[in-house]
């Protein structure tokens, strides 16, 4: 059996974020329903494919997958364990918006066989919450830790963001104490730097010149301080925004950084199967009413945009890529191409490399989208 993952787009949420340009909206429970059908039926298409398959790890990620009626994740998960077939150890993950979760849903997450949550917190401060735009309050956060942790669940992601407008060293530093107080601490941290997205309400702020813009200084104090906390508190850095305890990864998102292949079903999602990419379609009247695969459009990449993708995804694990599976994978030495732009980036101390492994420094990972930009192939 080949391995394989599987990534279910929920793209509800209750309000949109002043940040968000992922897919996703408000709906009411009629469409929610029936988009969940959707989603079944569109399982239901990839049978014929899947069958020499298992499936090691399975996302329910959006928009927010926790503002589903209880019950309807598990009947999900009913559908996805009768038509897939599933490894005894799937990682099985859920995202959840703490103001949408329940000591029920955490019942019956559990029931469901699902063992990963990963909450969006992204800080403890009230007002840094009503700047992003988000529903919950901390102590939303924190009954919903103490219901997952009652259900033993032993695999919590939590979600920060800095560079919050208005955001300061003192204020982060206080959420990430507040989290390394929780008790036990989460397995894992995202860790994410606020990006203005177009079509955001902070871009149209940015625009009009009313968006207060972060202070560097105060994000290089911020950076240093939080890379010890981290080590310190026992976490590994194994991507460039994510750090986990020992053995915690999550394996779901180290398939995307590795080109393993996935399928993702819903709404915009995108599959890496069969050494082809897939993306469906954004449009939801056209993903309700489509019931075949001819709604998801297959892209063949050129060697370069794989050899491309291969270097950008994989260079965001703090391991790197190996030369060895470039080599199994193009036919051909990395050298042959990036020979130079190897040596140059190792000798700037931006890249490193150890036997077949090639890497990006402490400093390359500070400055990764330089380093990646360099690998483009024109
Ligand atoms: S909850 Fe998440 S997906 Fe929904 S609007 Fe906010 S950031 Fe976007």
């Amino acid at each position: 059996m080949k391995n394989l993952s599987l990534y279910v787009h929920i793209p509800f949420c209750e309000k949109k974020c002043a940040y968000c340009d992922f897919l996703s909206f408000q709906a009411d429970e009629t469409l929610q329903r029936t988009y969940l059908l959707a989603v079944i039926k569109e399982m239901k298409l990839y049978l014929p494919y899947v069958k020499d398959y298992e499936i090691q790890t399975i996302f329910f990620g959006g928009g927010t997958p926790s503002i589903l009626q209880e019950g309807e994740i598990s009947f999900l998960m009913e559908n996805i364990q009768k038509n897939f077939n599933l490894s005894p150890h799937c990682e099985t993950s859920i995202e959840i918006n703490p103001g949408t979760f329940s000591l029920n849903k955490s019942k019956e997450y559990r029931k469901a066989n699902i063992n990963r949550l990963s909450f969006g917190l992204q800080s403890t401060k009230e007002n840094e919450l009503i700047t992003l735009g988000r529903i919950h309050q901390y102590k939303d956060f924190l009954y919903s830790y103490d219901w997952a942790r009652e259900e033993d669940f032993c695999n919590i992601n939590v979600d920060l963001i800095y560079g919050i407008p208005e955001q300061n060293f003192k204020s982060f530093q206080e959420t990430l104490n507040q989290i390394f107080n929780l008790k036990p601490a989460p397995e894992h941290l995202s860790i994410y730097h606020l990006i203005l997205e177009e079509d955001t309400p902070f871009y149209q702020l940015y625009k009009s010149n009313q968006y207060p813009l972060p202070d560097e200084k105060e994000e290089e104090k911020i950076e240093k301080w939080m890379k010890n906390r981290l080590k310190e508190g026992g976490y590994l850095r194994y991507e460039i925004s994510n750090y986990a305890k020992k053995e915690y990864e999550c394996y779901h998102n180290l398939v995307y950084w590795n080109l393993d292949e996935y399928i993702g079903i819903g709404l915009g999602a995108a599959s890496y199967f069969k050494g082809r990419r897939y993306h469906n379609t954004k449009k939801l009247k056209e993903y309700l009413a489509l019931n075949t695969i001819a709604w998801c459009k297959a892209q063949d990449l050129s060697q370069k945009e794989e050899i491309e993708e291969f270097i950008f995804l994989g260079l965001r694990k703090i391991e790197g890529i190996s030369a060895q599976k470039f080599f199994q994978k193009f036919a051909f030495p990395i050298e042959d191409l990036y020979a130079d732009l190897l040596e140059k980036l190792k000798k700037q101390g931006l890249l490193k490399q150890i036997k077949e492994r090639i890497f990006l420094s402490e400093k390359g990972l500070d400055l990764s989208n330089y380093v990646m930009s360099q690998f483009l192939l024109d």
